[in-house]
């Protein structure tokens, strides 16, 4: 059920000079926050014109479709939190404008090991990640809920998370074991497909089954440029599956893992807008600018996410900003 949360309108020079007060380099802080306003400012007239969420035609062949109650859309995550940090805004757009929105988690961030050295339980082993992937999971279904996306369109598919790659390489057909939760078929019973061998064949059917539930008319997916190798793994088979249903032309790629240093600057500045990613150069990128209370709901989704708060806080919160950048290609890969 969907949470309610009082937007609130806020400047956008005092939303970002507000976010960066305290610290020790306050005057420059918000010098850069006022700049970057002025360049969201000078780029909302553009941004209107190439992504169209009243529904008209686009007016440049790189926006999104329109975004209308004929929409399907589908956020392909390759782990819990990464359908908000990159898509929250279009979500709600979609939804509020009387569309469907789902999300298909690839993963269920079961590798994040990392986490449990934070809670004090490194020697967990195989249980204690598959716990914290339950975990993640709750957090994932409360995110989305934020956002307003129904139960119907939470689906879990729930293979191994740093494993993602290999599936489509050397284990497309003899089944890949988990080296952190020891498991070689989807270990959890909230997934959609509970006990299906990790196997790259076996992943792709899975994903098949999604589109065939979900029949997307805008599906967002990981770049296949993305640092994380789940992430470019994710990619590329959104490419190779959607490719069979004829849903390629459909396809936009984010990145999350956009090359060192960036989001940039770091931590919540909302109002101001996300800046291209270093890999994403020589892509054209649509922009999508968020309405004030989007993002702030998008905040509140992302707070949903406590066990990645602890570990990745500033990285994560960076994403809350006045934009979305989706390109319409994937790009040539880069090294
Ligand atoms: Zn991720």
């Amino acid at each position: 059920m969907p949470e309610s949360t009082p937007p609130t309108r806020r400047p956008c020079g005092s939303r970002a000079v507000r976010s960066v007060r305290g610290s020790a380099n306050f005057a420059s802080l918000a010098m850069l926050a006022l700049a970057l306003c002025a360049a969201a400012r000078g780029e909302s007239g553009d941004a209107a014109a190439r992504v169209t969420p009243g529904g008209s035609a686009p007016a440049n062949p790189e926006a999104l479709p329109p975004i209308d109650a004929g929409t399907s859309l589908l956020v392909v995550a390759p782990h819990p939190d990464d359908e908000t940090l990159c898509c929250a805004g279009v979500i709600q757009r979609v939804l509020r404008s009387g569309g469907r929105a789902s999300v298909v988690w690839i993963t269920s961030g079961d590798a994040s090991v990392l986490d449990l050295l934070i809670e004090g339980k490194p020697f967990g082993g195989a249980g204690r990640l598959r716990e914290l992937a339950e975990k993640r999971m709750l957090e994932a279904l409360r995110a989305t809920s934020r956002l307003g996306v129904p139960a119907e369109g939470q689906l879990f598919l729930g293979y191994p998370d740093r494993g993602v790659s290999r599936l489509l390489t050397d284990h497309r057909a003899t089944p890949y074991t988990s080296r952190f939760t020891d498991a070689a078929a989807v270990p959890y019973s909230a997934a959609l497909f509970p006990a299906h061998p990790y196997t790259g064949e076996s992943l792709e059917r899975d994903f098949g089954a999604v589109l065939e539930r979900v029949r997307p008319t805008l599906i967002l997916a990981p770049s296949p440029r993305d640092t994380h190798p789940d992430h470019r793994a994710a990619g590329q088979l959104t490419i190779a599956v959607t490719a069979r249903h004829g849903l390629l032309g459909s396809t936009r790629y984010w990145i999350v893992h956009g090359g060192e240093g960036w989001p940039s600057p770091r931590g919540l500045m909302p109002g101001v807008p996300l800046t291209a990613a270093p890999r994403s150069r020589g892509l054209t990128l649509a922009v999508f600018p968020l309405e004030p209370a989007e993002e702030d709901r998008k905040l509140e989704a992302l707070r949903a996410y406590d066990t990645q708060l602890r570990t990745i806080a500033p990285f994560m919160l960076a994403f809350v900003r006045s934009t979305e950048l989706f390109a319409r290609l994937p790009g040539r890969d880069l090294p």
